[in-house]
């Protein structure tokens, strides 16, 4: 896991280089991707959904939101699932980060995400996007690991080649800290569970990932009314106070809903998948799979958490009946 500087002037191989090939959006900006993106965000200005209004705000027509800008470029889920590495196994990206995972560097992080706008995009464009290695940093000490920062640089284009934005993305890529019983729980790991998608970590989450790799379920409390929040975030939504600490939960729910799923199928799980939305003892919810037969699962059953771990990074709670083993 030493980072020599011979590997650091490898990686420095990889600066300009195109990240993989351009990708073209599979459908024109459209109306109804729009409608849907506007509802979700709560965002009720009328250009995006009334050609009339928008023509009265000085457009030529109905535009997007702006920060619609990487969904226009989304892999679908199939395409997602054939090609896990950002679009092709061997592109320089994929070989940039493969390298890194060699070296123990298996954390990430999305840092920062800069956008730069042109112009609006309007109904009909049809976008591109290709993707440059800006810059990789040498090796840095940040709070959850030594590692690299890998900037890309995302530049859209319309139907004609004009650029209409860029995106700069940042990311790290860290060697996460070994937590006091990894090893014990490394011997009890599933192998099929390690092919399991991998929750998205960010900074207003990272402790919960942290505390839960060390088989602690925690809950946010904030610091100003004391009220419990899950899943986490920056403020409280009941004060809006930014300050807040973690209190322990005791693993211990009942069902309040669940699901049992089939389709689709993601990889290293095991189908039928009940998946339960839980009532903790402490009062906040937490959603996560259960151990058991999928076909015992009742509203009000009581339930506790163990632990399955994927890998280094990420152990993750599962729901078991309480007082199985
Ligand atoms: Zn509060």
């Amino acid at each position: 896991m030493t980072a020599t500087p011979d590997l650091y002037d490898t990686l420095r191989e990889f600066v300009g280089l195109d990240a993989g090939p351009p990708r073209q959006a599979p459908d024109p900006v459209n109306q109804p991707m729009i409608r849907h993106f506007a509802e979700a965000m709560g965002d009720v200005n009328p250009v995006y959904v009334d050609d009339q209004a928008a023509r009265a705000a000085g457009r030529d027509g109905v535009v997007a939101p702006a920060p619609m800008l990487s969904t226009w470029l989304m892999l679908g889920y199939r395409e997602r699932q054939s090609a896990p590495a950002d679009g092709a196994a061997e592109t320089p990206l994929a070989r940039l980060l493969g390298l890194l995972t060699a070296e123990g560097f298996t954390g990430v992080v999305a840092t920062n995400d800069e956008q730069t706008y042109h112009r609006e995009l309007r109904l009909g464009d049809q976008l591109s996007m290709s993707t440059v290695i800006e810059d990789v940093s040498p090796r840095k000490q940040t709070a959850l690991g030594p590692g690299h920062f890998v900037t890309t640089l995302r530049t859209y284009r319309d139907g004609e080649g004009a650029v209409v934005a860029e995106q700069r993305f940042r990311i790290l890529r860290f060697a996460p800290k070994q937590a006091p019983d990894a090893a014990d729980a490394a011997g009890a790991a599933d192998a099929g569970v390690s092919a399991r998608p991998r929750p998205f970590v960010l900074p207003d989450n990272e402790f919960w990932f942290a505390a839960a790799r060390e088989h602690r379920l925690v809950i946010q409390a904030c610091d100003a009314c004391g009220r419990l929040r899950h899943p986490p975030s920056p403020i409280c939504p009941h004060c809006l106070c930014p300050g807040w600490h973690e209190v322990a939960a005791s693993g211990r729910g009942t069902v309040h809903s669940y699901v049992i799923t089939h389709h689709p199928r993601a990889p290293g799980f095991t189908y039928p998948l009940a998946v339960i939305l839980a009532d903790l003892e402490e009062g906040t919810r937490l959603v996560a799979d259960f151990a058991g037969d999928p076909g015992s699962v009742q509203i009000g059953m009581p339930v506790e958490v163990e632990w399955v771990r994927l890998d280094e990074q990420f152990t993750l709670p599962r729901f078991r009946a309480a007082g199985e083993v």
